[in-house]
């Protein structure tokens, strides 16, 4: 069997196996996860493992998320197709890649210039050209482009950075894990005719959100 088609089946496999029965139900999300080659934002030497249930490392001791909390966060921030998205945490890039599938445009920021560098390439070589990668530190967010209609942080905060309730729009979704160093809670927030409201999606496992308003460098 011919590469390609090996990974289409891995993809439709994980989807089948990962994501259907933990209850992601959004067509368009289902679509992206389909279609996005998980494997090139992998070293080669993993790839065979890039369709598998679990994070897997991209160097720096950062990792590449599960399969299923891509789609689950994904899902969470409840894209239609024309928003402006901020991503914090770049990392490989391929949630980068999902959410640009399903969005208008994402500004997405890493603080790891080799991960943020290497994730540009591939994501260049994919051709998304609703994609801008920033160097930096995201607790910041990226005052210069908000609002935004959807925030998506995939490093684990000691606590909600304010700068993204401030950059958040009028009716946006902030989707971010809270916690300790080691487990948080998924947390989605939404800003509702100048309300906020706060829920819990579950428990999970992130690196550390390094910066100005998240952990301090060890
Ligand atoms: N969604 C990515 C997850 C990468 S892991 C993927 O699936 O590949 C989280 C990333 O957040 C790491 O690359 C880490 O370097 C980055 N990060 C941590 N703190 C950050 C900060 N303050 N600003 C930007 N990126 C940060």
């Amino acid at each position: 069997m011919r590469g390609k088609d090996i990974y289409t089946r891995a993809r439709k496999t994980m989807v089948e196996s990962q994501l259907i029965p933990r209850g992601i139900r959004d067509e368009r999300v289902i679509s992206a996860m389909l279609k996005v080659p998980r494997h090139l934002f992998v070293d080669e030497a993993l790839m065979a493992q890039a369709y598998s249930d679990y994070p897997l490392p991209i160097g720096e001791g950062q990792t590449i998320s599960q399969p299923f909390m891509v789609a689950f966060m994904t899902e969470a921030l409840g894209l239609r197709g024309t928003e402006r998205v901020l991503e914090i945490g770049t990392g490989s890039g391929y949630q980068t890649a999902v959410v640009a599938e399903l969005s208008g445009r994402v500004y997405s920021i890493e603080r790891i210039p080799s991960i943020a560098d290497r994730a540009r390439k591939t994501l260049d070589s994919l051709g998304y050209p609703n994609i801008v990668i920033k160097i930096g530190d995201g607790t910041l967010g990226w005052e210069e482009e908000s609002p935004f209609d959807a925030i998506l942080v995939t490093a684990g905060a000691p606590q909600v950075p304010h700068t993204y309730m401030e950059q958040l729009a009028e009716g946006g979704r902030l989707v971010i894990p809270v916690g300790g160093e080691f487990v948080q809670e998924l947390m989605r927030i939404t800003k509702k005719k100048g309300r906020i409201e706060r829920e819990s999606l579950g428990g999970c496992r992130f690196v550390k959100l390094v910066g100005r308003y998240g952990w301090q460098e060890d």
